[in-house]
């Protein structure tokens, strides 16, 4: 398998970022990171200016952001060359998309669009000033996948006047693991359909006065790309690099994430390349985002390998299976159901994979 490291949820000068595409590339290339996906508010202006290209040796993919008329379910869209819908700005002078979320959502799949859900439990129960943005249109069926973890929203959420001062200096340290809300949901929607997972920076390097004389770069391009990243795999090799096949290496890597074969890893942690999680039955080889149809009295084994020693759990229909210290395990999938992992160091979350679905006797 061939594995690339992406950072997915960027916005820059074209929304309410504060990077150049070049600079963000640049960023993103000093910090050894294959791909990146933009996802500026409502526009995608910056593909029409010609940024949908290898800049600095890393592959800069366009999409865009859209959010309803009161400025609530963010979907994170792309793969298409023109919004969908038509556009009216709101009362506080960002646009908000005519459509409903649901017919967003669908009518992007119909076009052929990858769309997912961007931050979908936000809260914000601290902080003042900043509105949270949840995701409400839970009777949709189109989305492709869940941003099943955010930065930007875990290190609001948490944040509270005494740690506010460490949070802004150590923008890392205080994210520990996808929302319990957003993970439990995403199982539970995974037992009835395929559904990805990804993991999202939602970057803007905001600035801030702080304390009213200093001023802060809220999260440097530089320093998030050192946080929440999306591992895709690839059974054959994407020359990333090389700009005469952009598109069709485009086309590979939505497709690996629209198939769920990729995973989510806290880079904080350690670099998560070289994580497998895959499944043998008979003398196939199953990937995260595949189903296993099985014929009666036959078992596929799960197996797990992980650069690096950590505390590897196995989830099984949204709950805890089995654990084991150290870099690899395997399981009997003896039951029908959809499995995936988690691997946590000094019990902060590092790697979050795809499911497995298993199907013993049709069911
Ligand atoms: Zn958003
Ligand atoms: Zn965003």
């Amino acid at each position: 398998m061939y594995e690339y490291s992406g950072s997915i949820h960027i916005h820059s000068t074209y929304s309410d970022g504060t990077g150049k595409i070049e600079d963000i590339a640049r960023a993103a290339s000093e910090t050894g990171l294959d791909f990146i996906m933009m996802t500026d508010h409502n526009t995608l202006k910056p593909k029409e200016d010609g940024y949908e290209k290898i800049i600095n040796g890393v592959m800069v993919i366009i999409g865009y952001e859209v959010n309803d008329m009161n400025n609530k379910n963010h979907y994170l869209v792309f793969g298409l060359n023109e919004l969908i819908g038509t556009y009216q700005v709101l009362d506080n002078g960002e646009l908000g998309c005519k459509l409903h979320a649901k017919d967003y959502v669908r009518q992007i799949s119909e076009k052929g669009g990858v769309g997912f859900i961007a931050h979908p439990d936000e809260e914000r129960r601290i902080t003042r000033g900043h509105i949270a943005y949840p995701w409400l249109q839970w009777d949709s069926n189109d989305f492709h996948g869940i941003e099943i973890w955010n930065h930007m929203s875990e290190w609001i959420e948490g944040m509270n006047e005494s740690n506010q001062m460490q949070r802004f200096l150590h923008p890392l340290k205080s994210i520990i693991s996808p929302n319990i809300k957003t993970l439990t949901r995403w199982d539970v929607i995974a037992q009835q359909r395929h559904v990805t997972g990804i993991g999202g920076v939602d970057a803007h390097a905001f600035k801030q006065t702080l304390m009213g004389f200093f001023d802060v770069e809220i999260f440097p391009y530089k320093v998030l790309f050192k946080s929440i990243r999306t591992h895709i795999l690839s059974d054959t090799e994407i020359r990333i690099r090389k700009q005469d096949n952009f598109e069709k290496n485009k086309s590979s890597i939505l497709g690996a994430l629209k198939a769920g074969r990729c995973f989510t890893a806290n880079y904080y942690h350690g670099d998560a390349r070289g994580f497998r999680f895959f499944a043998d039955y008979g003398s196939e080889v199953y990937n995260m985002g595949d189903t296993i149809e099985c014929k009666p009295g036959e078992i596929p084994i799960l197996r797990i390998f992980v650069p690096q020693s950590c505390d590897i759990r196995i989830i099984y229909n949204g709950t805890k299976i089995t654990s084991q210290l150290g870099m690899h395990l395997t399981l009997d999938a003896k039951k029908s159901g959809v499995y995936r992992v988690e691997c946590w160091k000094n019990n902060k979350g590092w790697i979050f994979s795809n499911h497995i679905r298993v199907n013993i006797n049709g069911k």
